[in-house]
């Protein structure tokens, strides 16, 4: 019923807190119209359906065939795991069991980012840039669209996502146009490793 319905989550942070980084009409447009419309479509696409009543993490874990629900599902997961890795205060180098993982995976934080920024710059069109930690260790992947590493086939499938970095135009395009791998390497200065490190498992 609709207090089972998806709500827009709010930030933890306000509109203009991560200047210069990312501008506040960006921020302010992506969660209240791009965001909020992605759970909208997802509350009517499963409104009647067994999918009103689990989590958008099993929702997106579900193999769908129904574009509504699999592009707005991941719209409305991806984006609150991104708002929630992103902080005013975040980025430097990694702290605590991260840091650990990220050296044991990669050999080092240069590396991380080295890997992480090439996966993003090349995904062609719309999609995202992951880390995840798979079991011991962490994996680098990107999704096309609003797909993301908990769905079925798409990444390794024992993913569990510790970063999202949205790489659509809409998440760049008012601050840096067409220069995504600016914006790529900005996103460094805002990452909040204690989330990230409270999203291992
Ligand atoms: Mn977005």
């Amino acid at each position: 019923f609709k207090e089972m319905a998806f709500s827009l989550p709010e930030l933890p942070y306000s509109y203009d807190a991560l200047e210069p980084h990312i501008d506040t009409k960006t921020m302010e447009i992506h969660h209240t119209r791009h965001h909020n419309l992605y759970i909208t479509n997802l509350n009517n696409a499963i409104e009647g359906t067994p999918k009103e009543n689990l989590s958008i993490e099993e929702i997106c874990k579900i193999h769908s065939d129904n574009p509504a629900i699999r592009n707005n599902g991941g719209g409305h997961y991806n984006h609150s795991l991104f708002w929630e890795i992103l902080s005013p205060d975040g980025g430097g180098n990694p702290v605590g069991n991260i840091a650990d993982l990220i050296t044991s995976s990669f050999g080092s934080y240069e590396n991380f980012k080295e890997k992480f920024s090439t996966a993003s710059m090349t995904r062609f069109g719309s999609g995202w840039g992951w880390l995840c930690q798979v079991n011991d260790h962490l994996e680098i992947c990107s999704t096309a669209n609003q797909d993301n590493p908990l769905m079925p086939g798409i990444c390794n499938d024992e993913s569990i996502p510790l970063i999202g970095l949205d790489v659509w135009e809409h998440a760049y395009y008012l601050n840096y146009q067409n220069k995504r791998v600016d914006y790529i390497n900005a996103f460094f200065n805002l990452i909040n490793w204690e989330k990230v490190n409270e999203r291992i498992s």
